[in-house]
This record gives C-alpha cells, sequence and structure tokens, in this order.
C-alpha cells in the first residue's frame, strides 16, 4: 500500500503501480501525488487508493521471478490463489495475494463508480499511450487523457489486472508513460493520475495543482498521433525463443510497412503482417511481447459502435455466425470467417477471440455491472 485516502461517498481511483519490478515510475508517481494531496489537505470526494505490486522483483532489478505479474489474472489463477495455501505462493503469487487483499477492501468500500489506473512504462523510446478494454463505460476515462486509445489488446493477451477488473464490471484504464528510466515517464504519470481524479470528480478542477502545465505537456509528448488505434498484429515470443528487435532504434508509433521484418530470434525473421504503427518494440530481456503493430480507428466507428452496442444479437444473422450454447456474451463463428465478420464483432464489442480448429468464439466484456 502506498497511500489510501477517502471521505465521504464517492468514486473510487485505485491506483496501481509497478506490477513489473522495473517499471517504478509510477510508484513514485502516486507518492508525489499523494505527498501533495497530503500536504495541501486538498478536498477528497469519494477514494483514492495506491499499491505498488512486485517489490520483491524491483528490490533485485528485476521485471519479475517466475510469472509475470501482470498475465496471472485469469479467473482460473485468481480462484486458484484463494483456495491455496499461502505457505506455497510462488514468488509472484505472494505480490499477487497481497494486492487482491487491497483490491479486495477497497472493492468492499466502494460506495460509487470503481475505477483502476494501471501504470506502466516501456523498454524502448515512447510516447504515452493508454489501453482499455472495448467497453462504453471505460471510454469517459481513457478519453479524458489527452494520449493515444489502444483498443484490442485483450484480445491476445491474457490475465492482465486490466482484464480481471473489466470481468468483474469495473472501469480500467492502464497507462504507458514512456521509456523506464525516462524523467519525463514519471511526469506524465503524474499528470494522469491528477486528470484521472479530476474526470472522476474526486479532486475539483479548481485544487489540481498548476493543472495549467501539466496537460499541454502530456499532450504535446502525444502530438500528431492517432486518437484511438487497435492491435492488429502481437508478436508473441514462444519458449526457448532468442528474440531481438532488428535495430536498436525502434521507437513507439513510428510507421512500419507490411513485411518490414521487425524483429529475429534464431530461426525466423519476424515480419509485421500488416501496414500501420509499431508498438512496444522489446528491448529489455524478459517479457513474452515482442511487438504490437496497431492501425487508425476512426471516429465515425466510435461513434456507430456506441450506437449499436447493445444491439449485438443481431450478429447471430451473420454468415456461419451462431450463438454459444452455453457461454454468456459468446457467439461461435464457422468457416469461412471473412475479415467482414470479425470487423463486425469489434463493432458490437465482441473481441475476445479464442480459436479451436477452424471454429472462433467471440465474447464481449459486460458493458454493465
Ligand atoms: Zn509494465
Amino acid at each position: 500500500m502506498l497511500g489510501q485516502r477517502a471521505r465521504g461517498s464517492g468514486p473510487t481511483v485505485f491506483v496501481t503501480t509497478m506490477l513489473h519490478g522495473n517499471e517504478p515510475a509510477g510508484a513514485r508517481a502516486f507518492q508525489r501525488v499523494f505527498g501533495d494531496i497530503e500536504r495541501n489537505e486538498t478536498a477528497v470526494h469519494g477514494e483514492i487508493v495506491g499499491v505498488a505490486g512486485n517489490l520483491a522483483a524491483h528490490d533485485a532489478g528485476r521485471r519479475f521471478f517466475q510469472d509475470d505479474l501482470n498475465r496471472i489474472w485469469t479467473p482460473e489463477r485468481v480462484s486458484a490463489l484463494r483456495a491455496q495455501d499461502p505457505a506455497h505462493d510462488a514468488a509472484e503469487e505472494i505480490e499477487q495475494r497481497a494486492i487482491l487483499a487491497e483490491l479486495d477492501a477497497a472493492l468492499g468500500r466502494a460506495r460509487g463508480p470503481f475505477i483502476v489506473l494501471d501504470l506502466h512504462t516501456t523498454s524502448g523510446e515512447s510516447p504515452p499511450f493508454a489501453l482499455m478494454s472495448d467497453v462504453l463505460r471505460n471510454r469517459p476515462y481513457a478519453f479524458a487523457l489527452p494520449v493515444p486509445v489502444i483498443l484490442g489488446l485483450e484480445e491476445t493477451v491474457d490475465g492482465t489486472l486490466l482484464e480481471y477488473v473489466t470481468e468483474l464490471g469495473h472501469c480500467a484504464v492502464v497507462v504507458e508513460s514512456g521509456r523506464h528510466d525516462d524523467p519525463a515517464s514519471l511526469d506524465r504519470h503524474v499528470a494522469v493520475i491528477w486528470l484521472l481524479l479530476e474526470r472522476a470528480g474526486i479532486v475539483a478542477s479548481d485544487d489540481l495543482p498548476d493543472v495549467a502545465g501539466w496537460r499541454p505537456s502530456l499532450a504535446d509528448a502525444a502530438r500528431g498521433l492517432p486518437r484511438v488505434v487497435e492491435v492488429v498484429q502481437h508478436h508473441k515470443i514462444k519458449p526457448g525463443e532468442n528474440f531481438v528487435m532488428v535495430r536498436t532504434d525502434f521507437v513507439g508509433f513510428q510507421s512500419v510497412r507490411r513485411g518490414e521484418v521487425l524483429g529475429r530470434d534464431q530461426f525466423h525473421e519476424h515480419k509485421a503482417k500488416h501496414d500501420g504503427l509499431l508498438l512496444m518494440p522489446r528491448y529489455q530481456p524478459e517479457g513474452d511481447d515482442g511487438f504490437f503493430v496497431v492501425r487508425r480507428v476512426h471516429r465515425f466507428w466510435l461513434w456507430l459502435s456506441r450506437r449499436v452496442r447493445r444491439r449485438g444479437s443481431w450478429l447471430r444473422f451473420l454468415p456461419g455466425v451462431s450463438r454459444h450454447p452455453t457461454l454468456a456474451r459468446t457467439f461461435v463463428v464457422r468457416p469461412p470467417a471473412r475479415w467482414f465478420v470479425l470487423q463486425m464483432f469489434h463493432l458490437f464489442g465482441y473481441r475476445k477471440r479464442r480459436r479451436e480448429g477452424d471454429v472462433w468464439t467471440f465474447t464481449k466484456r459486460k458493458e454493465r455491472l
């Protein structure tokens, strides 16, 4: 626990930091914001909580020991952890249990909307950006930040805290603020925390310190970038692959062309499969995300998706599509599943895709509690 302050009934902003031990900027940013709130006795309407994630890995100068602490939040892993004797916890399970206890307690106290803000930094140079699950309730918070918003990460990454919180029916926004050791990453996280507290109504606009200076500096760092993008490729590193980027100077959001070689291992070259923008090129030894390629999402799509979001039952009329016999909010898609079908599922908010043989299933996050 980094700090907790509550007054009256209102929203909760639960800030998680350092889920990766080598990313301390978020924890320092929370301490700075919390220190200001305490020193200035800033009026708080609702609750603000901050926790630091992988403390043991941080102390050892590591990202994690056994498990990536941001990949073990599947419902199965969390249930297993709750049932397990704490004496048998592995390194990251000790940390996860501590976060879960704070999260459960904060959810128990919550009397209003509950928003998790999960703060990260990247190994390569990158402008700041936000990630969210594509449910409408997340949009006001993610779009309150003057940075690009990434959709569709949950299609390819399992077990994130973001996904766990979203599945519980609450709001979650992840922010990647820049390179791990860039001092600007810390400043941007400070700005992000204040802006989210303002958007949630926990701190009044008039009570934000020096806000005139912060909002533009965050916006300047993301100037010229698209407002919303979606993931079209995720290069996941397989066990035993010695993955490296082919250049040392790739940066987040740089344009890449289809067919361009981005990474390689001892067996293969790994190319961009689409024209788009490169995201999170990996320049650290740990973790299994090689790189992502993202593509701009148009405003019209966002508008349209808001309008149609509650009419997903229409999807069953698409060719090859039927409701899943047992799973809620899930459709089964049989071949020939075309690009058009995939786009329609995205529009209606169905982004969790699984594949068994040539059959796909698409699941939507709960829009409401
Ligand atoms: Zn991280």
